[in-house]
């Protein structure tokens, strides 16, 4: 039985280059061995040049890292890059200064001028060992920053390095070796840990849901995660699957008015319990915390947008348009509140698009079956309502957040009008 009470002892986070594989031809891991703070890293070979893949926590496994490259690259030229600005993936880099050219993308470069000391604190505050290894650990700018991609022939070999906003961090980085089906994914992906997701992660759960489609469309038979054994393309499942759950399980407490300290653990004692063997619980915790704030945030967002549809779109009047959001907010009054507003838009000589729109409204928030709304919102595409505009109605419908039966309209009403637009 493990003495929960204990503090916990981190061995040290030492790269061992010792333990370097090759994933596929030319392309060499360093695996984490399932130590914490130490990252997957990798060194991928062509004939004119190779690119290092993240450095381990601090310079002296930089240099380790560096040693490694030298060694399978022989007199070949050195890329860096990182897969994102966290302290083990990223501060040893100035091991490779004058060795490497360093590329990163700008969001990350940006990220780590503003917030890479804070990580280094955090990371050096967990364990004196952790602190020792950061000590002398300086930050190095790119000498190369991109924007979304850059694509890197190394000599018969050709890398794509990848950035796409936020998930795990606000700079993250994929690298995708499109001929070997091999794809470097960094903490975006963690095999058998839970996602480290925080209330300062810049994206949120929807995002990161981005970042794994996004994945998904590059098709990888090979993932090297940044922490964890290197897997096939079901590591991506796994994570979608952990997100969409916990997406799903949130909604549906906060639906019933429950404060996230109450419905919280229940929530991850539940996701754990079906993923036994996975580590970074504690970030789990964390997760739940996180998402409860980004829909308190996004409920705040769908009712500014909401305002802005019918005042700027429908031409509403300001204080008219609060007053029947407020009513829609509250289930009762819904129907009869839209239904009077309708009657006021109809009033007004509006357009035939802004009386679909109206009308859509009205069906909608009246808790219409699904099958009703079809036809209107047919009738609507026809009359010069636009994909925008019924994906605004379908925001402004999230006010219902609130309720189940909220939920479950805005949620079904958005699906069915992405599903109408794209088959317009
Ligand atoms: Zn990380």
């Amino acid at each position: 039985m493990t003495d929960t009470t204990a503090v916990p002892v981190f061995p040290p986070p030492t790269v061992t280059t010792a333990d370097r594989r090759e994933v596929a031809d030319g392309v060499h891991l360093i695996p984490d061995g399932g130590v914490p703070l130490v990252p997957n890293i990798g060194i991928v070979v062509g004939d004119e040049a190779a690119l290092v893949i993240d450095t381990g926590l601090g310079p002296a496994n930089g240099e380790r890292v560096l040693a490694a490259a030298r060694e399978v690259a022989g007199g070949r030229r050195l890329f860096l890059t990182t897969t994102h600005y966290h302290s083990e993936h990223s501060m040893g880099a100035q091991a490779f200064r004058g060795h490497a050219t360093f590329i990163a993308n700008r969001a990350q470069r940006d990220e780590q001028r503003d917030t890479g000391a804070q990580h280094v604190g955090f990371a050096a505050s967990i364990s004196p060992v952790f602190a020792d290894l950061l000590a002398d650990a300086e930050f190095v700018e790119p000498d190369l920053v991109y924007e979304r991609e850059l694509e890197l022939d190394l000599g018969g070999r050709t890398v794509r390095l990848l950035h796409d906003g936020p998930g795990h961090t606000a700079g993250d980085q994929f690298v995708y070796l499109p001929d070997e089906g091999v794809l470097f994914a960094g903490d975006v992906i963690e095999n058998q840990l839970c996602p480290v997701i925080e209330h300062w992660s810049p994206g949120g759960v929807n995002a990161w849901l981005d970042q794994l489609d996004l994945l998904g469309r590059l098709n990888p038979a090979t993932i090297v995660p940044g922490h964890g054994a290197v897997g096939g393309p079901d590591l991506i499942g796994e994570y979608r699957d952990w997100f969409t759950e916990l997406r799903s399980r949130t909604l549906a407490a906060r639906s019933a008015g429950t404060p996230v300290a109450e419905y919280g653990p229940a929530v991850i004692a539940e996701l754990l319990a079906q993923r036994p063997g996975w580590g970074n619980g504690a970030f789990a915790h964390l997760a739940v915390e996180s998402l409860d704030a980004e829909l308190s945030r996004a409920a705040d967002d769908r009712w500014r947008t909401g305002l802005e549809t019918i005042t700027g779109e429908m031409g509403v009047a300001p204080e008219e348009a609060l007053g029947l959001l407020t009513t829609m907010a509250g289930d009762r009054a819904a129907a009869q509140a839209v239904n009077a507003a309708g009657e006021a838009w109809s009033g007004r000589g509006l357009s035939r698009r802004e009386r679909s729109l109206a009308i859509l409204t009205i069906l909608a928030a009246s808790r219409e079956p699904i099958e009703r709304l079809r036809p209107n919102i047919r009738y609507a595409l026809r009359n010069g309502v636009s994909a925008r505009d019924l994906d605004s109605l379908a925001s402004l419908l999230f006010v219902y957040s609130g309720t189940p039966t909220g939920i479950w309209t805005a949620r079904t009403f958005h699906e069915e009008l992405a599903a109408a637009a794209a088959s317009h």
